[in-house]
């Protein structure tokens, strides 16, 4: 039985061309050959980033760049906004870190109220906010333009904004929007194999970090600024991945950024009318809603679990049945990555064979 093909809202479904680019032959990282890679990715990375400045390439999850923002950035306090799994995470992750750390926190579901954190930066001594642009556990898009707007109207306080589930599906602009640190992970909106996180960092937080204690060295921000001087990172990276980046950051610009966005609205519309012609409801409030997966909430309370395993068994795809505390009453279908009409169909052509049983 081949294995499942992933419906999971990461990690997600990989092209044949990435595993291709992958094989290539192996090359030293302390030479021409590294350094012609590293520089071939960074223009297309850069203009899906929206950056004049490089992208590092850290190898590592997305949650070794989360907590080496806080590392090298927060010397006062910072504000974690938090309203699902990843985002509350990375509150606790402050504070593991022994840094000051305060949250708004909003019931799973709801989205961040940028007018919440203009309040709460008001009362003073903050010097970083972290934000979770689309918090994948509950298929919420947080208002990241407004958030943006709010942040940089208060001087010396650096935004850290985790793309990891929306960056190249949708537009986060990095440097219009005045973001300080933006990260992904590849294995969700890239669609690439996990172990790789690509991330811009801007002057100012690059400052801040010059004079922040106990950064360490594996993710100390000015060790990735001075490697990357020389195309190069601070220790070996994950060649194999970073020939999948190379070979992911081409076609993506071949596609064309605006016809990418496009195709993850239509995907995404086509999931959302699924679950509306069967009666579920979106777990995320109207106008909220990801653009790269669907999050029902189980408002028919139906079996999720059972329902998960025979999609599985009948058609051999693989959604997802909640994550966290919302397991089971919310479920997951994703729509990142390299989707297209055909293979949405599918999925809810599956979908629309096993739901009567359950209903
Ligand atoms: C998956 C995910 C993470 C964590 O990624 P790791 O690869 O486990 O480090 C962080 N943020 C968001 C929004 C995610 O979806």
């Amino acid at each position: 039985m081949p294995k499942p093909k992933l419906f999971i809202p990461g990690p997600v479904d990989i092209a044949p061309e990435t595993y291709a680019a992958m094989a290539e032959p192996m090359i030293g990282h302390r030479g021409k050959d590294f350094e012609e890679l590293y520089a071939d990715i960074q223009p297309d990375l850069k203009k899906i980033a929206g950056t004049s400045r490089n992208l590092y390439l850290s190898t590592s999850s997305a949650w070794g760049v989360m907590e080496a923002a806080i590392r090298n950035l927060v010397q006062k306090k910072v504000l974690n906004l938090c309203c699902g799994a990843f985002s509350d995470k990375w509150y606790g992750v402050a504070k593991s870190c022994g840094k000051d750390a305060e949250k708004i926190q909003v019931e799973w579901g709801e989205a961040i109220d940028p007018e919440a954190v203009r309040a709460k930066l008001a009362e003073g001594g903050f010097d970083t906010v972290t934000l979770v642009h689309n918090e994948t556990s509950t298929g919420v898009m947080n208002p990241l333009k407004e958030i943006a707007e709010v942040v940089k109207s208060f001087d010396d306080v650096l935004l850290v904004v985790d793309t990891v589930s929306s960056f190249s599906a949708v537009p986060t602009p990095m440097d219009e929007l005045g973001i300080d640190v933006l990260l992904a992970g590849v294995q969700k909106a890239l669609a690439l194999p996990p172990g790789l996180a690509v991330f811009g960092v801007s002057e100012a937080a690059l400052e801040r970090a010059r004079t922040t204690e106990g950064r360490g060295y594996y993710f100390d921000f000015l060790e990735f600024e001075k490697a990357d001087a020389a195309n190069n990172t601070p220790s070996t990276p994950s060649i194999a991945l970073l020939y999948a980046l190379r070979e992911k950051v081409h076609s993506i610009v071949e596609e064309g950024l605006e016809n990418r966005y496009a195709r993850h609205e239509k995907l995404n519309a086509m999931l959302r009318e699924w679950g509306a012609k069967h009666g579920f409801e979106n777990f995320a409030p109207e106008g909220h809603e990801s653009k790269t997966l669907v999050c029902f909430k189980n408002n028919k309370d139906i079996d999720v679990s059972a329902f998960v395993k025979a999609v599985r068994e009948k058609h051999n795809l693989l959604i997802n049945g909640g994550y966290g505390k919302v397991k089971g009453l919310t479920f997951r279908l994703s729509n990142m990555g390299n989707e297209t009409e055909e293979s949405i169909q599918e999925l809810i052509n599956a979908l629309d064979d096993v739901i009567p049983d359950f209903l």
